[in-house]
């Protein structure tokens, strides 16, 4: 049997690879031998992300993306098939966040969360499933959070991107599975980035808050989402599909 998480040869697109989350599962792919390609707004930041990369020994490039534009998002994948020759593997990571009393939520706040967290998933899906469908097969997996299952007072526009993130994910997993195309959702807990480290800032009761309701008793780390990624994107998950799976150190199943 060839080692079913091998990625040899197949070339993987991540959506906010240049940190946090994203960078922690690009890591993943390319040890398991994809080259990535890291997409962000923020040149430098994506040619830092690729820079470590390759001082690893692996393969990647970057390209400069708004997912919230509808051009920018196709041009991603359009640049990403042709400098790799392929596209097998997207990860739709990229996230922002408004926190606020949905009574006093701006409208821009809203439209901004949604362009971003979900419909520019939507847009990259699309765009990376003509490619794929045409390789005979790809992975898709779109990256939750918590409040895709549960609510907060502040997560009005936050957890309707998220919540909509699972039923996307079960959509286009319908839609695919017979042109051999698995789309999957990855649910993480509390991870240490610079998104969190923000709320922290906002919140600073959220540190021990997290840490006290995580069976594991700390929060993730961004290498924790690497396994799932590797997991989701390589032939060990072929018979996977529409799967909301939490990576959360055991938060969302604390009684
Ligand atoms: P970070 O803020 O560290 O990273 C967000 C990434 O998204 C950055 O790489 C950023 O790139 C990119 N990004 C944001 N907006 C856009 C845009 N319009 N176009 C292209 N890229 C964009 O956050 P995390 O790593 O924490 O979050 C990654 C994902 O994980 C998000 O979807 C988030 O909602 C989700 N998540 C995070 C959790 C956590 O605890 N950290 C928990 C659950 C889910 P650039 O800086 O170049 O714009």
């Amino acid at each position: 049997m060839n080692n079913p998480f091998d990625l040899s040869g197949r070339v993987a697109l991540v959506t906010g690879g240049n940190g946090g989350i994203g960078f922690g599962m690009a890591e993943g792919l390319a040890a398991a031998g994809a080259a990535v390609m890291i997409a962000g707004r923020d040149r430098a930041k994506s040619e830092a992300a690729v820079a470590k990369l390759r001082d690893a020994g692996r393969t990647a490039e970057a390209v400069t993306v708004n997912v919230a534009d509808e051009t920018s998002c196709r041009a991603m994948v359009a640049t990403t098939a042709a400098t790799l020759s392929r596209l097998d593997i997207l990860i739709n990571n990229a996230g922002i966040g408004r926190g606020q009393r949905p009574e006093e939520f701006p409208l821009a706040d809203w439209n901004s969360v949604l362009a971003t967290n979900l419909t520019g998933a939507f847009i990259a899906a699309q765009a990376a499933y003509l490619v794929m469908k045409n390789q005979g097969g790809g992975k898709i997996i779109n990256i939750g959070s918590m409040y895709s299952i549960f609510g907060a007072w502040h997560s009005a526009a936050y957890g309707a991107s998220k919540g909509g993130i699972v039923q996307l994910t079960k959509s286009l997993a319908t839609a695919w599975a017979p042109d051999n195309v698995q789309v999957n959702a990855v649910l993480p807990g509390w991870i240490d980035t610079d998104l969190t480290r923000r709320a922290r800032a906002q919140r600073p009761e959220l540190h021990d808050a997290v840490v006290g309701r995580t069976p594991a008793a700390r929060w993730g780390a961004p290498r924790d989402l690497a396994g799932i990624a590797v997991f989701l994107a390589s032939a060990a998950s072929d018979f996977v599909t529409g799967a909301a799976i939490p990576v959360d150190g055991g938060f969302a199943i604390q009684g």
